[in-house]
């Protein structure tokens, strides 16, 4: 049996229900299906902190009932470990046939995607960074407003960041900052000149966090919980689109895992994993938002596409600064993401953006692996040590990762992975002008703790299907329409012609806004 929709849109993620609801709201029947893994377990009532010293049932969410934070102990991000995030990750490689070499590939066949278990950085491309889209830079602007307006943005406004992230118009007041982040920031104004010549400047992380009640979600309360999600749903997660896109007559939903897309005498339909045995969905246009390397995959396997294509992502750094004046003062829950941003221009055509973010939400084994000590002295060294420190991260732009995926004659999406070799010498530079920067503000990086990520790791992946003025087999033209495949259109990070250091989901998604309005008018 065959059941017609308008459109197809594979995936829930922030590209998905973005796309979704210009559609929706102009009358179209829409499909969206993802892979469906839905979470187990239940997230502490009261803040980390009282969870961690009274909370008798607390290894069920720490390590979960199937041991998961301890089998996923080599994870890059602290968050795949959490055990109430394993339905975000899991089976995504497998599902999807996907494998990878030197690269670390995170994907996700949850409702809502990647945004159950992201850090809500947000920021706006600049208009250079747009200049390399195939359309005007002006033509995202009504959609990053209308996106920023649905999601609930928070910040400040008029701080030195403004300009680079460019939301000041759409925010919140910022979430308050913790007492090291405060004493760091309250130094900011009297180095600033110091700081400025040495190519940093600071400012408050943009988030899609909020500070105040926003659509039916609850602002932060400080809990510390962040890492493992937020009951008040004051983390954005693109699970609370979907519960509102749910509500329109026109608007179906089904768990079902896509393998393939096929053209049919009316349109395109979609095989896969179905839960309806013996239905076939079928539609006039599919739209692609399975997340970059998921669609990409799907993608090369419509086209028949052999050629390797270049996948765009971060190069990522870690770090760990020490606030002496705060040695042995006791932990108080805090907002757990970015709390202050830096950018750091490197070169003049290199910036790297990065955050420092409280340890008061994360478990003190996090640490104790890394301690030079018998783990009980470590974890006792740490208890005095970890209250005084918070940690920091940065990302550089995409063009100097040397990624490469390939669909293979099994049809088995191929990722190798690498830098470019100019990474490591700014790195380097990174490392030695953040350490002079942050002892400016009474923070000291601690020996050896600025570490690279292995490619991949900072799951910021676009570019594989770029967007072109005049486009080739394997890029998408300005409407995201793929060449060669009329009715395929790419919404999500996999048409990105760019990917700078900057948090690139806002854009993924004031993008994939754009190209479904355009449906819409027929633009
Ligand atoms: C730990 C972490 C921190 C991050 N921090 C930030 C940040 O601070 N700022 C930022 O901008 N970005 C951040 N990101 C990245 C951000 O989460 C992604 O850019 C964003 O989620 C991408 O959205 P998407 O809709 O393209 O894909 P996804 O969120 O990956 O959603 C993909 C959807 O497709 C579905 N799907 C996949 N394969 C199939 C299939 N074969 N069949 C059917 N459905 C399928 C899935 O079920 C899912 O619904 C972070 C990510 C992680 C993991």
């Amino acid at each position: 049996m065959m059941e017609d929709f308008d459109v197809i849109i594979v995936g829930s993620g922030p590209a998905g229900v973005s796309a979704a609801f210009p559609l929706v709201a102009a009358g179209w029947k829409v499909l969206m299906v993802d892979g469906g893994e839905v979470p187990s377990g239940k997230l502490p009532q009261q803040s980390f902190l009282e969870a961690r010293t009274s909370d008798p049932e607390q290894w069920k969410w720490m390590v979960g009932e199937n041991f998961h934070a301890l089998s996923m102990r080599e994870a890059v991000s602290p968050k795949m470990r959490v055990a109430s995030h394993s339905h975000v990750f899991s089976g995504f490689n497998q599902h999807n046939r996907i494998n990878a070499e030197n690269f670390i590939s995170v994907g996700s066949l949850a409702p809502g995607g990647l945004s159950n278990a992201w850090g809500c950085g947000v920021a706006k491309f600049s208009s250079a960074e747009l200049d390399q889209f195939p359309f005007p830079s002006t033509a995202l602007d009504i959609a990053y407003q209308s996106v920023a307006k649905r999601m609930g943005i928070s910040g400040p406004r008029g701080d030195d960041l403004s300009d680079y992230f460019g939301l000041d118009s759409c925010s919140q007041a910022a979430i308050d900052m913790d007492p090291m982040h405060q004493s760091m920031f309250g130094k900011y104004g009297a180095n600033r000149v110091y700081l400025h010549k040495l190519g940093v400047r600071f400012g408050r992380s943009r988030l899609a966090a909020l500070s105040a009640d926003h659509n039916g979600r609850q602002g932060c309360n400080l809990s510390g919980n962040c890492l493992y999600g937020c009951d008040r749903g004051a983390l954005y997660s693109a699970t609370d689109d979907l519960r509102a896109l749910k509500k329109f007559t026109n608007f179906h939903h089904l768990a079902l895992v896509v393998d393939g897309i096929r053209k049919n005498a009316d349109g395109w339909s979609i095989d896969g994993q179905f839960e309806q045995v013996g239905k076939t969905f079928s539609a006039s246009k599919i739209l692609l938002a399975a997340g970059t390397i998921a669609s990409t995959r799907l993608a090369l396997k419509t086209l028949d596409l052999q050629n390797p294509v270049r996948l765009l992502s971060c190069p990522t750094a870690a770090f760990v600064l020490c606030l002496p004046s705060f040695f042995g003062a006791a932990r108080t829950p805090a907002f757990g993401f970015g709390q202050i941003s830096f950018v750091l221009s490197l070169r003049e055509d290199v910036s790297a953006l990065g955050a420092t973010f409280a340890t008061s939400g994360l478990p003190l084994s996090e640490f104790a692996r890394y301690m030079p000590l018998r783990r009980r002295y470590g974890i006792d060294l740490l208890k005095s040590l970890l209250s005084s420190c918070v940690v920091g991260n940065l990302f550089l732009p995409g063009h100097l990762s040397d990624n490469q995926a390939r669909l293979d004659q099994d049809g088995v999406l191929q990722i190798k992975g690498g830098y470019h070799h100019e990474t490591d010498d700014l790195l380097t530079t990174a490392h030695a002008r953040l350490r002079k920067a942050y002892r400016r503000l009474g923070a000291y990086m601690l020996p050896t703790s600025f570490t690279a990520g292995k490619p991949g790791g900072d799951i910021h992946y676009a570019g594989t299907l770029p967007m072109r003025k005049n486009p080739i087999p394997g890029e998408s033209d300005a409407s995201g329409q793929l060449f060669g495949l009329a009715g395929v259109y790419v919404v999500d990070g996999a048409c990105l012609p760019v990917l700078p250091e900057k948090s690139h989901t806002l854009t993924i998604m004031a993008n994939a806004h754009r190209i479904a309005c355009e449906m819409v008018t027929g633009a």
